[in-house]
Order: C-alpha cells, then sequence, then structure tokens
C-alpha cells in the first residue's frame, strides 16, 4: 500500500514521516526508479575487445533470468537501469521488505579479473570515504559460478541528468546541490580517493526529511585510491570517463587527481547554470581538444540570469591547469555560496530564488568562523554517531587522534553548510532523562532532535501516543513534550532504525530552541543561563580561572579532564588529583558566593569525570557508546576483563543494528591490503572499522598486530 504522505510502502496511518512535519530519515520506498537516459554522448567509452552478449544489447525483460531470483535475502523485482560496468535491479528483502539496488558486473566481463577488482573497487571507495552524500555500499558478493554483484542503499529519486534536461537551473537551487557534492568529493580526497567518472547521471538526488535535494553520487566504480595508483599499472583503461565532463589532464592521459574530479564538477555546474556544457555538440575528438585548449563561452554570456560572480568561481573550476583551479573542492563551494550570497544581496535581482533551496541557505547565515569557537577540546556534549543506515559515517583519520568534532577532517575550516550536510542531524546521538506524567525521570538515548522534537531510542515499554512527558536534554534544560509516534520493534528493523517514540516538544523557550538548533548542527551550544555578572565581591583572578572552568564543565568527561580520548588511567588519575587541588587552592581565595557555587559545580564535575574515565569498566561503557575506540583500547590495556567488554558490546550491538555486517566489510577491503601488502591502509581500514565497531576484540588485536609492522606509526 502506499502512503499518500511519504509514497512509501505503508498505510498513510502509521507514516513514519508524518511527525515533525516528515523530518526524518527514513528511506522513502517504492516511487518509480529514476529512469536512465542516453540524451549525452556515450556514458563510458566502449570496451574494446569483448563482445556484448545479445542479452544486454536488447534488454528483453521477460528473458533476464535474474527477474524473480533470491540473492541472499533479497528478491530481484526489476532493473533500474544499466551501466558502463553494470546492471542495477530493485531488490526487497524477503522478510521484512526493505528495498536495496543490487548491481550486478555484466555477465560478459566476469572473467576479466581486473574488471572485477575494479567492480568491488567501488564497495572498497566508498567505504574507505564514508559520506553521507555518497550511496552506501551493504554487502558485496557472487552468485555462483560468477555474477559479482553489490547490494546497495536504494536511491528513489531523479538523476541531475533529467533535471539538467529541463534546462538552466536557478542557481539559489544548483548552488547547494554543488556544494553537497564537493563536501561529498573533498571527503573522497581527503581520503585519497578520485572519482574520476563525475556527471549528472552518477549525481542523485533524493528527498531526506524536509530535504528536495539531497545529494547521492554514484559509481566510485572506476575511482581509484591513489595510494594503490603508483604501484598499479592502469593497464585495464577501458573506461576512462565521459568526454563532455573530462578535465584536460584526463583526456591526455596523464595524472589525475581531486582537481581533476573539480574540472568535472565545473561542467556540471556550467551545464547547470547554462543547461548545456561547455563544448557541447561537437564530435567526441573535438571536444576532448577544446577541453585541452579552447576557452568555453563565460556562462553569465550564455544565460543572463547567471551573475558574473558566479560565472567566474564556474571559469576557475574550468582553468585549463590543475593548479589555476580551486586548491579543494571545498574552496570551490565556499566560492560557489559567496558568489551566490553576493548575487542574491546585489541591487538587481538576478534570478528568482527557488522554494527548494531551503536545505542549506539556513547554515549559510550561520558561518562561524574559529574565533567563535570554544578553545576546549570538544565543541559540544554532542557525540556524532553511526547513522542507522549500514555505512558508518566519516571518522577520517585525522580526527580519530582528537576529541570529536562535528565536521570533516579540515575541522572547522568548514562553513556550517557544509557541517550540517555532513553530519546529518539524526547522527547526533546523546543522553536525555524523559519523565512520563507521574513517573520518574529515566535516562535514554535520544536522536534525530530538532526545534520541533526529538525520537527517543526505547525497547521496552514505550509511553502512550498522545500523553505528555518532560524531556531533560543537557544544556537544553527540560521541555514538556507530546508523544507523537511509536517505532515499534518490527517497525524498527523495516525501516532500519532503533525502536522507540517521538516527542514533539511542546513551547520551548527561543533560547532552547537556539540550543536546539546547535546541537542539530554539531555546533557549540552557548549556555543557557547567563553567567552570574561579576559583581564587587568578585575575586578577579578566580574568575579568570573560573571563566575556563564553566567552559570545560560543558564539555564530557575528556573535556572536563582536558585529556585525549586515549589517555591512560595513571595519567586520568593524576590530572584529576591535579585539577582537583587547583580548584582547592581556587577556594581559599576571597571568591564571592556566585564563585563559590560554580567551585562546587566544578568540583562535583570533576569528581563524575575522574570517576568514570578513571576505571576500565565504566569508562569502557563511555567510550564504546561513543565509538571512541581508542579509549577502548586504553580500557584494554588498563586491564579491562574481556568479559566486561563482551558484555558492554552486546549492548552497544543493540543499538547499533547493523554494526558487524559494516565492519566486517572493511576487515575484506582491510585483507585486501593487506594481501598486496600495504600494511599502513590496511591499519587505516581496520581503525575505520574499530571505528563503527569500537568494543570489537579481534580488530583490536588485528590493529596491534599491524602497528607491530608499521614501526613509524606510534
Ligand atoms: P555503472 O557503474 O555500470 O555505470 P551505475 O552505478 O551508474 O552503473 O548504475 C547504472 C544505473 O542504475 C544508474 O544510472 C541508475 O539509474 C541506476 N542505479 C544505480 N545505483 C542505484 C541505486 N543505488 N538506486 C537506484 N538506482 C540506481
Ligand atoms: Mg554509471
Amino acid at each position: 500500500m502506499n502512503c499518500e504522505k511519504c509514497g512509501g510502502n505503508h498505510p498513510s496511518s502509521s507514516c513514519p514521516q508524518a511527525w515533525l512535519g516528515g523530518d526524518l530519515p527514513f528511506p522513502a520506498l517504492d516511487l518509480p526508479p529514476p529512469p536512465t537516459s542516453d540524451a549525452h554522448t556515450p556514458t563510458h567509452i566502449p570496451m574494446p575487445p569483448q563482445p556484448l552478449a545479445p542479452m544486454f544489447t536488447t534488454p528483453a525483460p521477460t528473458v533476464d533470468p535474474l527477474l524473480g531470483m533470491t540473492v541472499g535475502s533479497y528478491r530481484i523485482l526489476k532493473l533500474l537501469g544499466t551501466g558502463g560496468m553494470g546492471s542495477v535491479y530493485l531488490g526487497e528483502h524477503t522478510g521484512i521488505g526493505s528495498k536495496v539496488a543490487i548491481k550486478f558486473l555484466h555477465e560478459h566481463l566476469a572473467n576479466n579479473a581486473d574488471l572485477v577488482q575494479r567492480f568491488y573497487a567501488e564497495a572498497r571507495s566508498v567505504n574507505v570515504i564514508g559520506h553521507a552524500n555518497i550511496v552506501s555500499i551493504f554487502d558485496m558478493n557472487v552468485l555462483p559460478p560468477s555474477r559479482y554483484y553489490l547490494v546497495m542503499e536504494y536511491l528513489d529519486g531523479k538523476s541531475l541528468e533529467m533535471l539538467v534536461q529541463q534546462g538552466p537551473m536557478p542557481m539559489s537551487r544548483a548552488v547547494p546541490i554543488l556544494v553537497q557534492v564537493c563536501d561529498a568529493l573533498d571527503q573522497a580526497h581527503e581520503a585519497k580517493v578520485v572519482h574520476r567518472d563525475l556527471k549528472p547521471e552518477n549525481l542523485i538526488l533524493v528527498k531526506r526529511g524536509r530535504q528536495e535535494d539531497f545529494v547521492k553520487v554514484l559509481d566510485f566504480g572506476i575511482a581509484k585510491l591513489q595510494s594503490t595508483m603508483a604501484s598499479r599499472k592502469t593497464a585495464t583503461g577501458v573506461i576512462i570517463g565521459t568526454p563532455d565532463y573530462m578535465a584536460p589532464e584526463q583526456a591526455q592521459g596523464e595524472n589525475v587527481d581531486s582537481r581533476t574530479d573539480q574540472y568535472s564538477l565545473g561542467v556540471i555546474a556550467y551545464e547547470l547554470a547554462t543547461g548545456k556544457t561547455p563544448f557541447a555538440g561537437l564530435p567526441i575528438t573535438s571536444m576532448l581538444v577544446a577541453h585541452l585548449s579552447q576557452d568555453p563561452r563565460p556562462p553569465h554570456e550564455v544565460n543572463p540570469s547567471v551573475s558574473p560572480a558566479i560565472s567566474q568561481v564556474i571559469l576557475k573550476a574550468l582553468a585549463k591547469k590543475p593548479e589555476a583551479r580551486f586548491r579543494t573542492c571545498g574552496d570551490f563551494a565556499i566560492a560557489l555560496e559567496e558568489a551566490l550570497k553576493a548575487s542574491s544581496t546585489s541591487s538587481v535581482p538576478v534570478f528568482v530564488p527557488s522554494p527548494s533551496s531551503i536545505p542549506l541557505t539556513e547554515s549559510a547565515a550561520a558561518r562561524v568562523t574559529p574565533a567563535q569557537l570554544p578553545d576546549v577540546p570538544s565543541p559540544s556534549k554532542v557525540t556524532p554517531m553511526g547513522p542507522p543506515g549500514p555505512v558508518a559515517p566519516p571518522v577520517s583519520q585525522s580526527q580519530q587522534g582528537k576529541a570529536p568534532t562535528p565536521v570533516g577532517a579540515r575541522g572547522f575550516e568548514r562553513t556550517p553548510a557544509q557541517a550540517v550536510a555532513a553530519i546529518p542531524r539524526h547522527v547526533a546521538r546523546f543522553d536525555v532523562k524523559v519523565k512520563p506524567e507521574g513517573g520518574a525521570d529515566q535516562t535514554y538515548t535520544c536522536q534525530d532532535v530538532s526545534r520541533a522534537g526529538c525520537f527517543i531510542i526505547c525497547e521496552t515499554a514505550l509511553p502512550r501516543v498522545f500523553s505528555r512527558v518532560t524531556v531533560t536534554i543537557p544544556d537544553v534544560g527540560s521541555m514538556l513534550g507530546d508523544v507523537v509516534r511509536h517505532v515499534t520493534k518490527e517497525q524498527a528493523e523495516a525501516w532500519n532504525m532503533p525502536a522507540g517514540f517521538g516527542v514533539q516538544f511542546v513551547a520551548p523557550r527561543p533560547e532552547q530552541r537556539e540550543a536546539l538548533d546547535n546541537i542539530t548542527r554539531g555546533l557549540p551550544i552557548t549556555p543557557l543561563a547567563p553567567q552570574t555578572p561579576t559583581s564587587q565581591a568578585d575575586d578577579p583572578l578566580a574568575e579568570k580561572l573560573l571563566t575556563d572552568v564553566r567552559k570545560r564543565i560543558q564539555g564530557d568527561h575528556y573535556v572536563v579532564l582536558g585529556l585525549p580520548l586515549d589517555v591512560d588511567f595513571p595519567q586520568v588519575k593524576a590530572r584529576g588529583r591535579e585539577l582537583s587541588s587547583q580548584l582547592m587552592e581556587l577556594g581559599k581565595r576571597p571568591i564571592s558566593a556566585g564563585q563559590r557555587k560554580q567551585l562546587e559545580a566544578a568540583q562535583d564535575r570533576l569528581k563524575v569525570a575522574v570517576d568514570v574515565l578513571g576505571v576500565p569498566s565504566k569508562r569502557v561503557e563511555f567510550d564504546g557508546m561513543r565509538f571512541n575506540w581508542k579509549g577502548v583500547g586504553a580500557c584494554l590495556s588498563g586491564g579491562l576483563r574481556v568479559t566486561e567488554l563482551e558484555e558492554v558490546r552486546k549492548r552497544f550491538l543493540k543499538a547499533n543494528e547493523g554494526t558487524e555486517a559494516r565492519s566486517a566489510l572493511h576487515v575484506l577491503t582491510a585483507n585486501g591490503h593487506e594481501r598486496d601488502g600495504a600494511v599502513a591502509d590496511a591499519l587505516r581500514v581496520v581503525e575505520h572499522a574499530l571505528s563503527i565497531d569500537p568494543l570489537n576484540l579481534e580488530l583490536h588485536h588485528r590493529r596491534k598486530a599491524l602497528l607491530r609492522k608499521t614501526p613509524l606509526k606510534k
């Protein structure tokens, strides 16, 4: 049955998107799949040696042997599209009905080992990157004897290619789309992956909550890990990208890098702005030559509604020489946003803003500068956690050593626009207290926080729908709320999310709304209560120290102690003693009553931090649930018993479904690297697996073994 609200395969009355105005990350189900199209020049340069099997040249669904077949837990329902490497089918879980897309490598390519490698390279690359704007891949396998396939997230949306055929897109809509692609690419590039085949067909727009144009980048199939590029021959070279979008260096067969992707995205930006690619209409060879030597007509000349500022930004990404382009795709994104802002504030309206530009503009208004951020290691109590989908959020290597930051590896260089895209709201989870009417406070984990409400994860008895509860969120305070829906265990399984209930807040105060907004963006929460004003009696020196203390006690236990995530136990104790004696000294000064109160609060907070981080059995729970595998490692070295670890992991796995499958996929990748002798890469992937499954003892052992093989790494 198709729901009127979201089109999903359930009755409208139980629509998961009904509460909070559809602000949940549920997968939409069952809408027609994006049709493929061949309006552009050939998507791939054809592969010379192998003749195409007749079945694929004239696809006749009635004779397609895959239709109706069951692979793993999925029944194959229909063909969604065909590309150069394979055909993609819609699959449905035979038990719970969830939809996936299954991509089969073309049969006639199966005996080419290099191509099979490349096919799986997609899963590898995607998992190494891990980004909300890149399609998630859940599994890879082979149907005997040799049908290789990948199981991935089913994208129910439109490809950008369908939209560009409708003519130029207003930049108010195009820029937020491009910025999301930049963000995904930036993270890919940080993980040393270059896409190499960016084109509108590989960018799918899906609806996510209220966001219409949520981008998913497809087809990292010919992406290559730069680190393995040097050692491997590029002999396969059958698929070399699409001429319309091909950078000069790529057309010449030179080294490609992150700036090659930037050029292709520049072509896409050009096409969105003007309705056509820069050298459209030329035969392939002339087009390749044009990319090398001909300047494209500036977009604002082709389409006068494009501002010269935006035109200039696009042309910079299209520079012939890679070094003349933006340094990174992140810089390209910032320039696009700036240019858009400049053109929309100029006196002459350059274009009519489209309503669907909403997704990222709200965050553009709130650009943060590093100066606005606290100088404590962690920006807030919000800990980014794994999304409910099977691929974990990115935890780049450089992030792992630091306190959790809400953004990618470049930390706060990112604008909030990107931070929001990188950490969708459902990713933030933390503990809250919930008190039903007439009942007592109980601690739960909550997610999907927005101004309007939140989702409380709960497997036991759910409070009645429409009953009143009081929700207390750290740093936001207590708010009244109505229980607006239940997600039962069965529904949770089908929707790939935890069971629990949705709460809609009843009239939160403006400052609470602001704090909620910050939580959802992963930004620091400004203290709610105005700090006690400095009175005559306040001691100025104590005030200086207390300012720092006030900031610290906003953070998690590590922030309170000012210690790294992998700190060992003796250091926790030593630091606890040191801070405690500092606070005691402070107490001996002639401080005001207000200051004394703050001091006592700090002493209490410090005690709790030491009590948790100083005891392996407590710390492992704290670290595990926050995906801090380094801390878990420290617990293991600090004498944590294996049985204790397993107990916590059991609870963790229950709260984070799909963890084992996801980390197993990385283990496969790590095995591959190790087989190739790439120990450092294997180590990186194992650490990534740990960031998904932080309590996995085997992974910790594996990491240690790999560390022993890489003497350079600490
Ligand atoms: P190839 O690597 O062979 O080029 P693609 O990944 O481009 O394959 O997929 C071919 C087509 O299948 C796409 O153009 C798209 O229409 C469809 N498709 C691919 N992945 C998905 C998905 N996850 N959900 C829905 N449709 C998809
Ligand atoms: Mg493709």
